[in-house]
Order: C-alpha cells, then sequence, then structure tokens
C-alpha cells in the first residue's frame, strides 16, 4: 500500500483528485469489502476484501475502525413543510382523513417562502443527520406566493450539498369539487403543468452521478382531475422524468373510490396511464392479490412509509409481495406532520419491526429494511448510480458509530444500527465530500436552523 499524503479529512474536505481508502470499518454493507472501500473523483472505485490492500497507491487513508458503513440512505416521500405542524393539537391522534381536514387550512392559510425555506432546510439537514444521502419531497401545496417552491428547494438542496428528486407536486381539486383540499392551495391545470415543464427544463439532470431531478407528482389521484393526471403522464414521458402519488393509504380511501367512480385506485391509475416503472407510489398499502401481480408486472415502485403508517393507523404494506412480484420497494419517512420526523434510519428500524408483525421473524430481516432504505429507494428513483456499494457506483456513504450505551454487548454490527436502534450517522459523504463529520453537517448552524425554523413555526399554532 502506497499513502502519497497524510491520514486527515478536513472539514468539509472531499476526495476530487484524490484516491481515499475508507480503511478497516467494523462492518461494511458489501460483499468483498472488509478492509474497505476506495473512493476516487466522487465514485467507488474499488472494494478492498479480507486480507488485502488496494491495488493502486491511495493518497488518504481514512480509518473506519470506529464505523459500521452503508449504502447512503435514499428517502422516496415526505412533505417538509409538514415540520411547521409537527404533534399539532388540530390533528393528533387522528388517522388520514380528519388529520387532513383539521391541517389543510392551516398549511393553506400560512405556508410561504420563509417558513417553507426553513422547513426544507430542516427537514433536509434532519435526514442527512439520520444518515440519508438522497431526498425527495412531494411538495403538492401551492399557495399564492408559493409559485418558487422547487427553486428554493433546489437551493437549499445544493446549500447542503444532498441530492434530491424534486417532486414538483400538484392540487387542483378543493373540496367544494370533491377533493381533499383547502381552496387556498391549489392551482389549475395549465399552471401547473407549465410549472412542471419549467422545473424539468431548469432542474432535471439525467445523467450519472446527477446532483438534481425532477419528478412529477400530483397529491393523490382524487384530489385532482383526470385531465392532470393523463398530461402528467404524457409529459413525465416527453422529458424522461418518473412520477409519484400517494395511493391506497388506507381503507378510507377504497371506500371512497368505490363510493364516488365505482372502482378501486389501482383500476384508476390504469385508466390515467400510471401503470408503468416511471411510477412509484406512496404508502401502497391497501391492494389485493390481482393488484400486488399487476403494479409487479407493470415495475410500478411503492414507497413503503412505515412510521407515517402506524402513526394515522393506515395499515401494513404488503412489502413482501410486492417484492417478489417485480415491484421495487422503498422507504420514505413520510411527511413531518405524521411521523413526526425526518430520520430514516429510524424508518428502517419501524420497516423491519412492522414488517415482522405482518409477516414474521423469518421473513423480515435487517437486511430486507436496509435493502428497501438503499437499493429499492433507488429504483423507485429511477436511478441506478446510488443506493450500493459497489465499484462505479456514486460515493454516497453513511457512517454509523456504535459508541452509544445503547450498541454496548451487540454481536452483528449491521443487525445492531436496526436493532439497537441508530438514529444519527456519525459521517456522510455526498458524491465523495464529507457532509456530516463527527454527527454535525458542515458549515451549518444548528441551533441558529432550531431558533429560527420554531420562531416561523408558532404562526401555525395560532390559527387553530
Ligand atoms: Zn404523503
Amino acid at each position: 500500500m502506497v499513502v502519497s499524503a497524510p491520514t486527515q479529512t478536513g472539514k468539509g474536505g472531499g476526495t476530487m483528485g484524490d484516491r481515499v481508502w475508507i480503511k478497516d470499518p467494523i462492518a461494511v454493507l458489501a460483499d468483498g469489502a472488509e478492509r474497505g472501500v476506495v473512493v476516487e473523483d466522487g465514485k467507488i472505485a474499488e472494494l478492498v476484501g479480507k486480507g488485502a490492500e488496494p491495488v493502486n497507491a491511495v493518497h488518504k487513508v481514512f480509518d473506519a475502525a470506529r464505523h459500521v458503513v452503508t449504502p447512503g440512505l435514499i428517502n422516496t416521500h415526505h412533505h417538509m413543510f409538514q415540520t411547521l405542524t409537527r404533534a399539532h393539537p388540530a390533528a393528533i391522534n387522528k388517522e388520514l382523513f380528519p388529520w387532513l381536514q383539521a391541517l389543510f387550512p392551516i398549511w393553506a392559510k400560512n405556508v410561504n417562502p420563509e417558513n417553507f425555506r426553513l422547513a426544507t432546510r430542516l427537514a433536509l439537514t434532519e435526514l442527512m443527520m439520520s444518515g440519508c444521502t438522497t431526498a425527495s419531497d412531494h411538495q403538492y401545496l401551492y399557495p399564492p406566493g408559493l409559485d418558487e417552491a422547487m427553486d428554493i428547494q433546489a437551493e437549499e438542496a445544493g446549500k447542503l450539498g444532498i441530492r434530491m428528486t424534486l417532486t414538483r407536486g400538484s392540487l387542483n381539486l378543493t373540496e367544494e369539487e370533491g377533493g381533499n383540499a383547502n381552496s387556498g392551495a391549489v392551482q389549475d391545470t395549465d399552471t401547473i403543468l407549465a410549472d412542471c415543464e419549467r422545473v424539468i427544463g431548469r432542474y432535471h439532470d439525467a445523467s450519472e452521478g446527477a446532483m438534481l431531478q425532477v419528478a412529477l407528482a400530483p397529491c393523490a389521484p382524487f384530489n385532482v382531475t383526470k385531465r392532470l393526471m393523463v398530461e402528467t403522464a404524457a409529459l413525465a414521458e416527453r422529458c424522461n422524468c418518473h412520477m409519484h402519488t400517494h395511493l391506497a393509504e388506507t381503507r378510507d380511501e377504497i371506500d371512497y373510490c368505490m363510493a364516488h367512480f365505482g372502482y378501486r385506485p389501482v383500476d384508476y391509475l390504469e385508466e390515467v396511464g400510471w401503470m408503468n416503472d416511471r411510477v412509484w407510489l406512496a404508502h401502497g398499502i391497501h391492494f389485493n392479490d390481482d393488484e400486488v401481480v399487476r403494479l409487479g408486472k407493470a415495475g410500478v415502485g411503492v414507497s413503503h412509509c412505515p412510521t407515517s403508517n402506524m402513526v394515522l393507523a393506515s395499515g401494513q404494506c404488503r412489502t413482501k409481495e410486492l417484492e417478489a412480484a417485480g415491484s421495487p420497494v422503498g422507504l420514505g419517512v413520510d411527511g413531518s406532520a405524521s411521523n413526526d420526523n425526518s430520520n430514516l434510519i429510524e424508518a428502517v428500524r419501524h420497516a423491519l419491526m412492522i414488517g415482522r408483525l405482518t409477516y414474521n421473524a423469518e421473513s423480515v430481516t435487517h437486511l430486507d429494511a436496509f435493502r428497501w432504505g438503499t437499493s429499492g429507494s433507488a429504483a423507485c428513483l429511477g436511478r441506478k448510480d446510488i443506493g450500493t456499494i459497489a465499484v462505479g457506483k456514486q460515493a454516497d456513504l453513511s457512517f454509523y458509530s456504535l459508541d452509544e450505551l445503547r450498541f454496548s454487548g451487540a454481536g452483528d454490527p449491521l443487525a445492531a444500527l436496526v436493532l439497537c436502534g441508530a438514529y444519527k450517522a456519525d459521517r456522510v459523504m455526498v458524491k465523495g465530500n464529507w457532509k456530516i463529520e463527527d454527527g454535525a453537517p458542515v458549515g451549518v448552524d444548528l441551533a441558529e436552523l432550531r431558533y429560527e425554523h420554531g420562531r416561523v413555526a408558532k404562526a401555525f399554532l395560532e390559527t387553530v
């Protein structure tokens, strides 16, 4: 082994032009990388197997002896503005429909560019501190003045250095028109489609290693018009981007759909041209056997949101059957008012727990839960360059220490992260650059962020 520079990382220091050996971790979630990985130019250049050393000279060594290393976690469903209404007195202890009815007027009245920016910053920071390296945010709320929501999110993701799929949501049916949105939160169809096209043109980067991509995301098929669903699918195909929506989250939704339309949500999805592998669905809980097969055959992905599903008593996702049928299954923290946090490694633990309740202890392992939070999530977002630790993949890595009391006595290090309950990463690397060091995001004043976000969130409590 040749090391031509001292061992160091530096504040936020990257690896461009350098070959850095992440050496001898406690464990790594990859085959044949017992002695770590070599990172070069933002990618994984080499896996170093048991008893081996890097084949080519390295310039730096990062001693990972305190760390368990996983692929960076990938979040496939969120609503970041909801950090402003966590544990809101008007909405706690309710299921989805009454929860939405309580919160929609509060959101529509209060969300503005300033608090939306702080909500995005806070949620992205929380996600990254939990080990997340790629985020997405289903941003469907567009009250007057928030036309530049996607631009704000692109800026915030860029500043923090996290990858993001900007998920341009939409709502165009109010309660009076048969939807469930407050009239202050909707836009007309032409405005929505024009902004989708603008956002794609400005931010959608389909190339390998992209830091920003765009997906199109009507809130749910039943709070937007059929025309918007159909035209969104056509636009996504034309611009080569993915599509996202909520589907089959609650029994109430199935009942509503049967009562108003006479068919089930998956049938409607098929009718509007959404049964294809550009699509990933949030929740995807209440599917029958036939629907699971049809979704799998079409390659439709499902974002499993275990924490939200338990908090809102929505039900249990059929993760194993969906995967067996051919659907990618990813993980999402879901909105911060139904979680009520943005902690993705916690969602990995919750996925294991609810999965065991749904199936049994042997059928759902910690490796299943990690797969959903990494490669499964990457597949939902349509990305082949992230989600696994392998040569040629992006160097997006999360490092967890086992130093806390909760891990003492643990045998299997990877299982310990899930079973003992890891909740924060000690270090996070995105595209070969350190973004979390010693448990803290590089360049972010956490106390100031907490203060500013808390300050703007107060208005949401005054409108009940
Ligand atoms: Zn959601």
